[in-house]
C-alpha cells in the first residue's frame, strides 16, 4: 500500500500505554536507481523540471532531503513525473521478453520508482509534521492518483504472471533466504491487493481504492481542522486555576498566534483525555475542555466526520468481500504476526477482565477522595485525571511538578536516550547543524557505530505545532538498502509543549518514555542491515513494528540510565533517591485506566472492521455505544482513548483493524525485556545479540520464527500482566 504517513499514540498518565507509529509496508514503491528503467522514462524531463530538487538524488550526506531547495510548488510536478516514471519502469519489467527471473523481476522492482519514493517520503514527513493549505490541497489532488498508480501496478496481469512464475519455482531456484522472502512478500502482497481478480473485479477494486483514498485524506484534513477549531478559548484567567505559569504562558501564546491577544487558548490533543485536565481545578472548565475533545468532530458542521467513517467502514467491508475475505479485519490480518482477528481478539479478551477490574478499583479510590472532600458529585471522565493525581499524591506522594525539573528535554535526549543506545549498542551521536531542516526547531544528529563507522542520520522534531498532527511517530526519509547503497535517514516527531522563549523545556516522565519509544523505532531503522529496501528496518507488519519501540521504553527506568539523565536542570543534582522511589512505586498507578482505554479503542477498531459487506448503513454513535457494550468496555468513566469520529489511526492512517497491535507488541516487548533480565540485563553482549538477531533483520525472516530464534520460545503474556501492574 501507499506509504501514507506513519503512526502513533502518545502516552498516558501511566508508564507503558505509550506507543506510536510506524512504517507501513508498501508494494513496489521502493527507492531505486532506476537502473532497469528504459531510457525513454526520463527523457521527458523538461528544462523546468531540472530545477526540481526531487528529480535527482540529493547531494547531501546520506542523500538527506535538501530543504534549502524544496518548495511547496515542487511536489505536484514531482509526483506526476514520479508516477509516470514508476509506471514506465514497471511496464518495462512486465513486458520484457526474457523469462522471468529473480533479478529481472524482483530486483528490478526494488530498483524502480526512485523519484516517486523521494518525493513521497518528504511529502509524508511535511504533511504530518509541518503542513499548510498548499500541501493539503496537493494531498487531496494526488491521493487518488497515487492509489490509481499503485493499482495499475498491483493489477498488471503480465507483471503478476512473472511474479507468480518465480514464486511457484522458488524452491528450485536456490535463492538466498532474503531473496526467497522477497519473492514471497511480493507474491502475497499482490494477491492481497487483488492480483488474482478478473478484469471486471479489478475495475471494481480500483473504484473502491480511489474512493477510500479520497475519504481517508478528507478525514485527516477535517479532523485537523476540527481539532484546531475545538480548542477552548478562555476569557477569564480565573478559569485556568491550577495550571502552571508555563501552561498559562503557552495558552496565552496560543491565543496570540490566533490573533486573540489577551485571551487564552487550550489546544486539543488528539486523544480523548487532555493533559490539562489533570490540573484544572474549575470543574466547569474541565467539563468544557473534555466535551470539546469528545465532541470535536461531531458538531454537524463541515468538520463532522461521522458520515465519512460510516462510508469508509462500509466500503472497506465491500472491498474485503471482493478480495475473498468475510470482512475487512480478516483481510487485513492475513499478513500480520497474529494472522487472524480471532487470534487478536482472543489475546485482548485475556487482558480485558484484569484491566476492567483494575479500572473499577481505581474509580472507587477516586470517588472516595471526592466524597472525603464533600465534592457532592459522581466521578466523570473529566474528573478522572485531577483526582487520580490526588490519589497518586496520597498513595504514592508523587507530584509531577516536583519531577519535571529533572527532565530537561535536551538532557534527556543526550544523557538518557542516546546514552542508553551507547551502553547497549555502543552508538555515539554528533549534532549536524549543517544539514538543512524543514522547520527551525528540528535537530539533526549523525549516528556512529561502536567502531566509529557512520551509520545513519537522525532528525528530532519534538515540539507541538498547530500544523502538526497529534501524537508521536517515526519514519524514514531514506530506507537502508545494500542493493541501492543507501544508509538510513530517520526522523522522530513528538508533540511536547514548546517552552516560552528563554525557558527550559521541562517534560513529564510520560514524555521521557515517549522519547525512548520513538527512538526505539529509530534503532530499528538505524540498525537495518538488509539487501532490499522493501524488507528493511521498520518495514514490518504493524503487530511487530511497535515491539522495538516499546522494548526500548524499558531503558527509561533502568537504574543506571535513569541516574545518568534525571538531573535537576538548574543545580544538576541527581534526582533524590526518595523521588526516584516514588516514580518506581507509581509505575502501576492508573494502569487499569490506561490499559482499558487502549483495549476499548482496539476493540472498537475491530468491531468497525468486522461488519459484513451487506450490513445496513450504520449510525456512528449508536454503533460505537453498542460495540463498547458488547465488549464490556462501556464504563462511562473510562472512555476509549479515541472516539470513532476522531480515531485518526484507523480512518486516516493505516492502522485499520490494527490498533490491537499496540497491545500485542507490548506483550512482545515485555517478554523480550524479561529475556534480557534473565541473561544479565543491560550488557553489550545482550545488546549485540538483539541487534543482530532482531533489530537488523527488518522483515527478512517470518517474524514468529525470528522471535523464537532469538528468545528460544514463543512470547508469553505473563510478563506483560505483571509489568503493567495487572497481576502481582
Ligand atoms: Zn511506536
Amino acid at each position: 500500500m501507499l506509504r501514507i504517513r506513519h503512526l502513533v499514540i502518545a502516552s498516558s498518565l501511566a508508564l507503558g500505554a505509550c506507543s506510536s507509529h510506524t512504517d507501513q509496508t508498501e508494494a513496489p514503491a521502493s527507492p531505486g536507481t532506476a537502473a532497469s528503467a528504459p531510457a525513454t522514462a526520463t527523457t521527458s524531463a523538461s528544462a523546468a523540471s531540472q530545477a526540481n530538487p526531487f528529480y535527482t538524488e540529493s547531494n547531501l550526506p546520506f542523500h538527506a532531503p535538501d530543504f534549502t531547495k524544496i518548495k511547496d510548488s515542487d511536489f505536484q510536478p514531482a509526483f506526476e513525473e514520479g508516477m509516470r516514471q514508476k509506471l514506465s519502469e514497471v511496464e518495462q519489467i512486465a513486458n520484457q521478453t526474457a523469462e522471468p527471473t529473480f533479478d529481472n523481476t524482483f530486483v528490478a522492482l526494488e530498483r524502480s520508482g526512485a523519484l516517486l519514493t523521494r518525493v513521497n517520503r518528504v511529502f509524508d514527513a511535511l504533511t504530518g509534521a509541518n503542513t499548510n493549505d498548499a500541501l493539503q490541497k496537493i494531498q487531496e489532488d494526488e491521493a487518488p492518483k497515487l492509489a490509481a498508480n499503485q493499482d495499475a501496478i498491483y493489477l498488471n496481469p503480465k507483471l503478476f504472471a512473472r511474479i507468480k512464475k518465480v514464486y511457484d519455482d522458488r524452491q528450485k531456484l536456490n535463492l538466498q533466504p532474503e531473496d526467497q522472502r522477497l519473492v514471497e512478500w511480493y507474491h502475497d502482497d499482490f494477491v492481497h491487493n487483488g492480483a488474482n481478480l478478473n478484469d471486471e473485479q479489478k475495475e471494481q477494486l480500483k473504484k473502491y481504492n480511489g474512493e477510500l483514498s479520497t475519504l481517508s485524506t478528507q478525514f485527516t484534513n477535517k479532523l485537523l481542522a476540527a481539532s484546531k477549531d475545538g480548542a477552548v478559548v478562555v476569557d477569564d484567567k480565573k478559569q485556568l486555576a491550577g495550571l502552571s505559569d508555563a501552561d498559562i504562558a503557552a495558552a496565552a501564546q496560543a491565543a496570540k498566534d490566533r490573533n486573540l491577544d489577551g485571551k487564552w487558548v487550550l489546544v486539543l490533543q488528539n486523544t480523548t483525555q487532555q493533559p490539562l485536565l489533570q490540573f484544572l481545578t474549575d470543574r466547569a472548565m474541565r467539563e468544557k475542555l473534555f466535551k470539546a475533545s469528545w465532541g470535536r468532530a461531531e458538531k454537524g458542521d463541515a468538520n463532522d466526520t461521522r458520515d465519512l467513517i460510516v462510508r469508509i467502514a462500509q466500503l472497506r467491508a465491500q472491498r474485503a468481500k471482493l478480495l475473498g475475505s468475510p470482512n475487512f479485519a480478516a483481510w487485513e490480518l492475513t499478513d500480520q504476526m497474529a494472522k487472524t482477528p480471532e487470534a487478536a481478539e482472543g489475546f485482548m479478551e485475556k487482558l480485558a477482565p484484569a484491566a476492567v477490574a483494575r479500572a473499577h478499583a481505581e474509580g472507587k479510590d477516586i470517588q472516595a477522595v471526592i466524597d472525603k472532600q464533600h465534592g457532592g458529585f459522581k466521578l466523570q471522565p473529566w474528573d478522572w485525571n485531577i483526582y487520580a493525581e490526588q490519589v497518586r499524591k496520597a498513595k504514592y506522594d508523587l507530584d509531577e511538578s516536583q519531577v519535571k525539573p529533572y527532565f530537561e528535554l535536551d538532557n534527556v535526549l543526550q544523557n538518557g536516550v542516546f546514552y542508553a543506545a551507547n551502553q547497549l549498542y555502543g552508538l555515539t551521536f554528533k549534532e549536524r547543524k549543517d544539514i538543512p531542516v524543514y522547520q527551525p526547531d528540528v535537530r539533526v544528529f549523525e549516528v556512529f557505530d561502536k567502531d566509529g563507522t557512520s551509520l545513519a542520520l537522525f532528525y528530532a522534531d519534538y515540539y507541538k505545532r498547530d500544523n502538526k498532527n497529534g501524537g508521536a511517530w517515526m519514519s524514514n526519509f531514506v530506507d537502508q538498502s545494500k542493493l541501492l547503497g543507501d544508509k538510513p535517514v530517520i526522523y522522530n516527531v513528538c508533540n511536547f509543549t514548546k517552552p516560552a522563549d528563554g525557558q527550559p523545556a521541562l517534560i513529564s516522565f510520560d514524555d521521557v518514555v515517549t522519547m525512548f519509544h520513538e527512538f526505539g523505532h529509530g534503532l530499528h531503522g538505524i540498525f537495518a542491515n538488509t539487501q532490499y529496501p522493501s524488507l528493511s528496518g521498520a518495514n514490518t507488519p504493524r503487530d511487530f513494528v511497535e515491539f522495538p519501540s516499546q522494548f526500548n521504553e524499558h531503558w527509561a527506568t533502568d537504574p543506571k540510565i535513569f541516574a545518568n539523565y534525571a538531573k535537576h536542570y538548574q543545580t544538576h543534582a541527581p534526582m533524590p533517591a526518595e523521588l526516584v522511589q516514588k516514580i518506581q512505586n507509581a509505575r502501576d498507578f492508573n494502569q487499569g485506566y490506561a490499559m482499558s482505554e487502549v483495549i476499548g479503542a482496539a476493540l472498537l477498531d475491530m468491531q468497525w472492521h468486522s461488519i459484513a459487506s451487506d450490513a445496513p448503513k450504520q449510525d456512528a454513535d449508536a454503533f460505537e455505544a453498542a460495540a463498547l457494550k458488547k465488549t464490556g468496555m462501556d464504563n462511562p468513566q473510562v472512555p476509549p482513548r479515541y472516539r470513532s469520529s476522531y480515531f485518526q489511526h484507523i480512518w486516516g492512517n493505516e492502522y485499520a483493524a490494527g490498533y490491537y497491535a499496540y497491545l500485542w507488541t507490548q506483550m512482545l516487548a515485555d517478554d523480550a525485556f524479561q529475556g534480557f533480565v534473565d541473561k544479565g540485563g543491560m550488557t553489550p553482549e545482550n545488546g549485540q545479540r538483539f541487534r543482530e538477531m532482531v533489530l537488523s533483520r527488518g522483515n527478512t525472516v517470518e517474524l514468529g520464527k525470528l522471535y523464537r530464534d532469538w528468545r528460544g520460545a514463543d512470547p508469553q503474556i505473563a510478563p506483560m500482566l505483571k509489568n503493567r501492574g495487572l497481576q502481582k
